[in-house]
Protein backbone atom coordinates (compact mmCIF):
# COMPACT_ATOMS: atom_id res chain seq x y z
CA UNK A 1 0.00 0.00 0.00
CA UNK A 2 2.88 2.59 0.88
CA UNK A 3 4.10 1.68 -2.21
CA UNK A 4 1.14 3.72 -3.62
CA UNK A 5 1.36 6.61 -1.24
CA UNK A 6 3.99 8.70 -2.05
CA UNK A 7 4.68 12.14 0.47
CA UNK A 8 7.30 14.76 -0.64
CA UNK A 9 8.53 17.62 0.23
CA UNK A 10 9.20 21.28 -1.92
CA UNK A 11 10.66 24.19 -0.66
CA UNK A 12 10.13 27.37 -2.46
CA UNK A 13 12.88 30.11 -2.89
CA UNK A 14 12.90 33.53 -0.64
CA UNK A 15 10.42 35.26 -1.52
CA UNK A 16 11.60 39.49 -2.36
CA UNK A 17 10.18 40.54 1.09
CA UNK A 18 12.27 37.67 2.92
CA UNK A 19 15.17 39.01 1.37
CA UNK A 20 14.56 42.59 1.79
CA UNK A 21 14.45 41.80 5.51
CA UNK A 22 17.63 39.34 5.07
CA UNK A 23 15.81 36.26 6.60
CA UNK A 24 17.70 33.38 7.45
CA UNK A 25 17.52 30.39 4.99
CA UNK A 26 16.79 27.42 7.67
CA UNK A 27 15.94 24.33 5.95
CA UNK A 28 17.99 22.13 4.21
CA UNK A 29 17.35 19.24 1.61
CA UNK A 30 19.80 16.42 0.62
CA UNK A 31 17.69 14.19 -1.31
CA UNK A 32 14.84 12.84 0.41
CA UNK A 33 16.39 14.46 4.02
CA UNK A 34 14.82 17.85 4.90
CA UNK A 35 16.96 19.13 7.63
CA UNK A 36 15.38 22.58 10.20
CA UNK A 37 17.76 24.58 11.90
CA UNK A 38 15.42 25.89 14.80
CA UNK A 39 16.33 29.92 15.04
CA UNK A 40 15.88 30.62 18.76
CA UNK A 41 17.93 27.02 19.71
CA UNK A 42 20.57 27.01 17.50
CA UNK A 43 22.98 24.72 19.10
CA UNK A 44 20.09 22.16 19.53
CA UNK A 45 20.85 19.32 16.74
CA UNK A 46 18.80 20.16 13.21
CA UNK A 47 15.39 18.22 13.37
CA UNK A 48 15.32 15.54 10.64
CA UNK A 49 12.62 14.40 8.68
CA UNK A 50 12.83 11.82 5.82
CA UNK A 51 10.09 11.52 2.63
CA UNK A 52 9.74 9.80 -0.58
CA UNK A 53 11.68 12.57 -2.42
CA UNK A 54 12.50 15.88 -0.85
CA UNK A 55 12.96 19.10 -3.84
CA UNK A 56 14.99 22.37 -3.00
CA UNK A 57 14.63 25.87 -4.08
CA UNK A 58 15.66 25.38 -7.43
CA UNK A 59 13.79 22.37 -8.77
CA UNK A 60 11.66 23.29 -11.54
CA UNK A 61 8.04 21.82 -11.29
CA UNK A 62 8.90 19.94 -14.67
CA UNK A 63 11.18 17.51 -12.48
CA UNK A 64 8.89 16.83 -9.80
CA UNK A 65 6.32 15.78 -12.47
CA UNK A 66 8.68 13.31 -14.45
CA UNK A 67 10.08 11.88 -11.07
CA UNK A 68 6.26 11.59 -9.12
CA UNK A 69 3.48 12.48 -11.49
CA UNK A 70 4.45 10.95 -14.63
CA UNK A 71 3.30 6.90 -13.86
CA UNK A 72 0.28 8.26 -11.14
CA UNK A 73 -0.99 9.86 -14.82
CA UNK A 74 -0.26 6.87 -16.82
CA UNK A 75 -1.96 4.55 -14.59
CA UNK A 76 -5.59 7.06 -13.96
CA UNK A 77 -5.25 6.36 -18.30
CA UNK A 78 -4.96 2.98 -17.99
CA UNK A 79 -7.91 3.24 -15.79
CA UNK A 80 -6.88 3.51 -12.03
CA UNK A 81 -7.61 6.66 -9.96
CA UNK A 82 -5.22 8.94 -8.89
CA UNK A 83 -4.79 12.34 -6.43
CA UNK A 84 -2.45 14.40 -6.34
CA UNK A 85 -2.30 16.91 -3.15
CA UNK A 86 -0.53 20.32 -2.75
CA UNK A 87 -0.25 20.89 0.98
CA UNK A 88 1.27 23.62 2.74
CA UNK A 89 1.01 27.07 4.57
CA UNK A 90 -0.36 29.90 2.50
CA UNK A 91 2.18 31.32 0.45
CA UNK A 92 4.59 28.50 0.20
CA UNK A 93 3.61 27.24 -3.48
CA UNK A 94 0.67 25.37 -3.70
CA UNK A 95 -0.73 27.14 -6.36
CA UNK A 96 2.47 27.60 -8.20
CA UNK A 97 3.06 23.57 -7.92
CA UNK A 98 -0.13 22.84 -8.97
CA UNK A 99 -1.38 25.22 -11.40
CA UNK A 100 2.23 27.18 -11.82
CA UNK A 101 2.59 30.80 -12.05
CA UNK A 102 -0.19 31.80 -15.03
CA UNK A 103 2.32 31.47 -18.06
CA UNK A 104 0.24 28.94 -19.97
CA UNK A 105 2.23 29.17 -22.87
CA UNK A 106 5.21 28.27 -21.45
CA UNK A 107 5.10 24.41 -21.02
CA UNK A 108 8.59 24.49 -18.86
CA UNK A 109 7.07 26.73 -16.26
CA UNK A 110 4.12 25.54 -16.17
CA UNK A 111 2.49 23.71 -13.31
CA UNK A 112 1.52 20.17 -12.65
CA UNK A 113 -2.31 20.46 -13.59
CA UNK A 114 -1.49 21.99 -17.23
CA UNK A 115 1.35 19.04 -17.21
CA UNK A 116 -1.23 16.78 -17.20
CA UNK A 117 -3.27 18.09 -19.84
CA UNK A 118 -0.47 17.74 -21.90
CA UNK A 119 0.64 14.20 -20.73
CA UNK A 120 -2.96 12.97 -21.37
CA UNK A 121 -4.20 14.38 -24.88
CA UNK A 122 -0.43 12.86 -26.14
CA UNK A 123 -1.14 9.85 -24.96
CA UNK A 124 -4.41 9.61 -26.27
CA UNK A 125 -3.32 10.85 -29.69
CA UNK A 126 -0.99 7.90 -29.76
CA UNK A 127 -3.14 5.25 -28.04
CA UNK A 128 -4.89 2.65 -30.90
CA UNK A 129 -8.25 0.35 -30.99
CA UNK A 130 -9.29 2.59 -28.13
CA UNK A 131 -11.54 5.66 -28.22
CA UNK A 132 -10.94 7.72 -25.19
CA UNK A 133 -13.48 10.45 -23.52
CA UNK A 134 -12.47 12.77 -21.22
CA UNK A 135 -14.68 14.93 -18.75
CA UNK A 136 -13.55 17.62 -16.72
CA UNK A 137 -15.29 19.00 -13.70
CA UNK A 138 -13.90 21.82 -10.55
CA UNK A 139 -15.38 22.22 -7.22
CA UNK A 140 -14.19 24.23 -4.20
CA UNK A 141 -15.07 22.92 -0.91
CA UNK A 142 -15.61 26.47 1.55
CA UNK A 143 -16.52 26.06 4.85
CA UNK A 144 -18.08 22.14 4.12
CA UNK A 145 -19.87 23.30 1.27
CA UNK A 146 -19.59 22.17 -1.88
CA UNK A 147 -19.67 25.19 -5.22
CA UNK A 148 -18.85 24.00 -8.46
CA UNK A 149 -16.63 26.60 -10.18
CA UNK A 150 -17.64 25.62 -13.98
CA UNK A 151 -21.37 26.27 -13.44
CA UNK A 152 -21.67 29.53 -15.32
CA UNK A 153 -25.41 30.36 -14.62
CA UNK A 154 -25.51 33.15 -11.83
CA UNK A 155 -28.26 31.44 -10.57
CA UNK A 156 -27.24 28.03 -9.44
CA UNK A 157 -23.61 28.29 -9.24
CA UNK A 158 -23.51 29.70 -5.53
CA UNK A 159 -26.19 26.51 -4.18
CA UNK A 160 -24.32 24.14 -2.23
CA UNK A 161 -24.18 20.50 -3.96
CA UNK A 162 -24.77 17.71 -1.78
CA UNK A 163 -22.93 14.32 -2.02
CA UNK A 164 -24.32 11.38 -2.99
CA UNK A 165 -23.00 7.75 -1.85
CA UNK A 166 -23.93 5.04 -4.55
CA UNK A 167 -23.25 1.67 -2.82
CA UNK A 168 -20.55 0.03 -4.21
CA UNK A 169 -19.52 2.87 -6.69
CA UNK A 170 -18.20 5.36 -4.31
CA UNK A 171 -19.57 9.24 -3.71
CA UNK A 172 -20.52 11.27 -5.74
CA UNK A 173 -21.69 15.11 -7.01
CA UNK A 174 -24.23 14.36 -9.05
CA UNK A 175 -25.26 17.97 -9.65
CA UNK A 176 -21.70 18.87 -10.74
CA UNK A 177 -21.20 20.45 -14.05
CA UNK A 178 -18.84 18.15 -16.13
CA UNK A 179 -17.54 18.79 -19.54
CA UNK A 180 -15.78 16.76 -22.38
CA UNK A 181 -13.32 18.04 -23.68
CA UNK A 182 -11.13 17.08 -26.96
CA UNK A 183 -8.16 18.81 -26.02
CA UNK A 184 -5.06 20.46 -23.46
CA UNK A 185 -6.17 23.70 -24.32
CA UNK A 186 -9.90 23.11 -23.75
CA UNK A 187 -8.74 21.63 -20.59
CA UNK A 188 -6.72 24.97 -19.60
CA UNK A 189 -10.09 26.87 -20.42
CA UNK A 190 -12.27 25.22 -18.50
CA UNK A 191 -9.56 25.69 -15.37
CA UNK A 192 -9.09 29.24 -16.22
CA UNK A 193 -12.63 29.96 -15.98
CA UNK A 194 -12.79 28.02 -12.90
CA UNK A 195 -10.03 30.35 -11.16
CA UNK A 196 -12.35 33.41 -12.48
CA UNK A 197 -15.22 32.15 -10.94
CA UNK A 198 -13.07 31.62 -7.53
CA UNK A 199 -11.41 34.91 -7.62
CA UNK A 200 -14.77 36.57 -7.99
CA UNK A 201 -15.90 35.35 -5.19
CA UNK A 202 -12.82 35.18 -2.89
CA UNK A 203 -13.29 39.32 -3.07
CA UNK A 204 -16.31 39.11 -1.33
CA UNK A 205 -15.39 36.72 1.04
CA UNK A 206 -12.22 38.08 1.87
CA UNK A 207 -9.00 35.98 1.30
CA UNK A 208 -11.26 32.77 0.92
CA UNK A 209 -8.48 31.50 -1.63
CA UNK A 210 -6.58 30.47 1.21
CA UNK A 211 -9.35 28.81 3.62
CA UNK A 212 -11.24 26.79 0.70
CA UNK A 213 -9.77 23.59 -0.83
CA UNK A 214 -10.00 22.95 -4.97
CA UNK A 215 -10.33 19.89 -6.73
CA UNK A 216 -10.18 19.87 -10.47
CA UNK A 217 -10.95 15.99 -11.72
CA UNK A 218 -9.93 14.44 -15.13
CA UNK A 219 -12.17 11.70 -15.51
CA UNK A 220 -11.08 9.27 -18.52
CA UNK A 221 -13.52 6.71 -20.21
CA UNK A 222 -11.94 4.52 -22.75
CA UNK A 223 -13.86 1.91 -24.69
CA UNK A 224 -12.76 -0.55 -27.17
CA UNK A 225 -12.65 0.57 -31.04
CA UNK A 226 -14.60 -2.18 -32.38
CA UNK A 227 -14.56 -2.61 -36.53
CA UNK A 228 -18.37 -3.70 -36.05
CA UNK A 229 -21.21 -1.43 -34.21
CA UNK A 230 -21.12 -1.99 -30.64
CA UNK A 231 -25.02 -1.49 -28.97
CA UNK A 232 -24.81 1.33 -27.34
CA UNK A 233 -25.88 0.02 -23.97
CA UNK A 234 -23.16 -1.93 -23.83
CA UNK A 235 -20.64 -0.72 -21.10
CA UNK A 236 -18.95 -3.96 -20.60
CA UNK A 237 -15.96 -2.59 -22.29
CA UNK A 238 -15.50 0.62 -20.43
CA UNK A 239 -12.95 1.45 -17.93
CA UNK A 240 -12.36 4.24 -16.07
CA UNK A 241 -10.09 6.30 -14.52
CA UNK A 242 -10.04 9.44 -12.71
CA UNK A 243 -7.62 12.22 -11.48
CA UNK A 244 -8.12 14.94 -8.60
CA UNK A 245 -6.09 17.54 -8.59
CA UNK A 246 -6.68 19.01 -5.16
CA UNK A 247 -4.96 22.86 -4.10
CA UNK A 248 -5.72 22.07 -0.42
CA UNK A 249 -6.38 25.32 1.82
CA UNK A 250 -3.88 26.77 3.73
CA UNK A 251 -2.71 24.64 6.85
CA UNK A 252 -1.30 27.46 8.65
CA UNK A 253 -3.32 27.51 12.10
CA UNK A 254 -6.41 29.91 11.59
CA UNK A 255 -7.06 30.34 15.32
CA UNK A 256 -3.59 31.87 16.73
CA UNK A 257 -4.77 35.24 15.67
CA UNK A 258 -7.57 34.75 18.12
CA UNK A 259 -10.28 34.31 15.52
CA UNK A 260 -14.00 34.46 16.13
CA UNK A 261 -17.58 33.96 14.99
CA UNK A 262 -17.70 33.28 11.20
CA UNK A 263 -13.82 32.97 11.08
CA UNK A 264 -14.10 30.80 13.83
CA UNK A 265 -16.63 28.18 12.49
CA UNK A 266 -14.48 28.58 9.13
CA UNK A 267 -11.28 27.59 10.55
CA UNK A 268 -12.34 24.88 12.45
CA UNK A 269 -13.77 23.56 9.51
CA UNK A 270 -10.49 23.48 7.33
CA UNK A 271 -8.66 21.90 10.32
CA UNK A 272 -11.23 19.29 10.10
CA UNK A 273 -10.95 18.38 6.44
CA UNK A 274 -7.07 18.44 6.72
CA UNK A 275 -7.01 16.94 9.70
CA UNK A 276 -9.25 14.07 8.63
CA UNK A 277 -7.42 13.79 5.17
CA UNK A 278 -4.13 13.01 7.93
CA UNK A 279 -5.95 10.50 9.16
CA UNK A 280 -7.12 8.92 6.32
CA UNK A 281 -3.74 8.58 4.47
CA UNK A 282 -2.24 7.44 7.95
CA UNK A 283 -3.94 4.81 8.11
CA UNK A 284 -4.26 3.68 4.50
CA UNK A 285 -0.37 4.04 4.59
CA UNK A 286 -0.61 1.33 7.88
CA UNK A 287 -2.60 -0.87 5.98
CA UNK A 288 -3.63 -2.93 9.47
CA UNK A 289 -5.88 -0.33 10.45
CA UNK A 290 -9.40 -1.55 10.32
CA UNK A 291 -11.35 1.54 10.12
CA UNK A 292 -10.75 4.66 7.42
CA UNK A 293 -12.26 7.21 8.62
CA UNK A 294 -13.63 8.46 5.40
CA UNK A 295 -16.66 9.89 6.11
CA UNK A 296 -14.99 12.19 8.86
CA UNK A 297 -15.17 15.46 5.88
CA UNK A 298 -16.98 16.13 2.71
CA UNK A 299 -13.18 16.35 1.44
CA UNK A 300 -12.08 12.75 2.34
CA UNK A 301 -15.35 11.58 1.07
CA UNK A 302 -15.41 13.22 -2.59
CA UNK A 303 -12.12 11.30 -2.28
CA UNK A 304 -12.96 8.35 -1.14
CA UNK A 305 -12.93 6.49 -4.45
CA UNK A 306 -9.81 8.27 -5.25
CA UNK A 307 -7.49 6.82 -2.29
CA UNK A 308 -6.34 3.61 -1.58
CA UNK A 309 -6.95 0.59 -2.95
CA UNK A 310 -5.72 0.44 -6.38
CA UNK A 311 -4.99 4.12 -6.59
CA UNK A 312 -1.87 6.08 -6.52
CA UNK A 313 -1.74 9.04 -4.42
CA UNK A 314 1.33 11.75 -3.91
CA UNK A 315 0.84 14.35 -1.37
CA UNK A 316 3.47 17.71 -2.09
CA UNK A 317 4.08 19.59 0.92
CA UNK A 318 5.31 23.22 0.59
CA UNK A 319 7.20 24.89 2.68
CA UNK A 320 9.11 28.28 3.43
CA UNK A 321 12.49 28.12 3.56
CA UNK A 322 13.05 31.58 6.10
CA UNK A 323 13.01 31.41 9.84
CA UNK A 324 10.55 33.61 10.23
CA UNK A 325 8.01 30.56 9.21
CA UNK A 326 9.98 28.34 11.80
CA UNK A 327 6.88 27.04 13.49
CA UNK A 328 4.44 26.42 10.33
CA UNK A 329 7.72 24.69 8.79
CA UNK A 330 7.80 22.68 11.43
CA UNK A 331 4.08 21.27 11.33
CA UNK A 332 3.87 20.89 7.96
CA UNK A 333 7.14 18.57 8.09
CA UNK A 334 5.49 16.75 11.03
CA UNK A 335 1.93 16.32 8.84
CA UNK A 336 3.49 15.44 6.10
CA UNK A 337 5.85 12.84 8.29
CA UNK A 338 3.34 11.42 9.94
CA UNK A 339 0.79 11.04 7.13
CA UNK A 340 3.66 8.70 5.63
CA UNK A 341 5.19 7.39 8.66
CA UNK A 342 8.64 6.14 6.62
P1 LIG B 1 0.05 29.09 -1.98
O1 LIG B 1 -0.82 28.66 -3.09
O2 LIG B 1 0.63 27.94 -1.20
O3 LIG B 1 -0.61 30.09 -1.07
P2 LIG B 1 1.58 30.33 -4.09
O4 LIG B 1 1.71 29.16 -4.99
O5 LIG B 1 0.56 31.34 -4.46
O6 LIG B 1 1.33 29.84 -2.59
O7 LIG B 1 3.02 30.98 -3.94
C1 LIG B 1 3.26 32.24 -3.36
C2 LIG B 1 4.27 33.02 -4.22
O8 LIG B 1 5.52 32.34 -4.24
C3 LIG B 1 3.83 33.11 -5.66
O9 LIG B 1 4.18 34.38 -6.15
C4 LIG B 1 4.64 32.04 -6.37
O10 LIG B 1 4.88 32.36 -7.70
C5 LIG B 1 5.92 32.01 -5.57
N1 LIG B 1 6.49 30.64 -5.56
C6 LIG B 1 6.02 29.61 -4.85
N2 LIG B 1 6.77 28.51 -5.05
C7 LIG B 1 7.74 28.85 -5.91
C8 LIG B 1 8.84 28.14 -6.51
N3 LIG B 1 9.08 26.86 -6.25
N4 LIG B 1 9.63 28.84 -7.37
C9 LIG B 1 9.40 30.15 -7.62
N5 LIG B 1 8.38 30.85 -7.09
C10 LIG B 1 7.56 30.23 -6.24
MG1 LIG C 1 -2.82 29.12 -3.44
Amino acid sequence: MSENIKVVVRCRPMNRSENESKCENIVEINDYVVSVINPLARLVPKKMFIFDSAYDMITKTEEIYNEMCYSLVESTIEGYNGTIFAYGQTGCGKTHTMQGDGNWNNIKSSGIIPKCFEHIFERISMATNVRYLVLVSYLEIYNENIRDLLNTNESTSMINHSLKEIPGVGVSVPTLTTHSVISANQCSEWLNLGNKNRVTAATLMNEKSSRSHTIFTITLEQSPFFNSVVPENDLGGIRRGKLCLVDLAGSERQLKTGAQGERLREASKINLSLSALGHVISSLVDGKAKHVPFRDSKLTRLLQDSLGGNTKTLMISCISPSHINYDETISTLRYASRAKKI
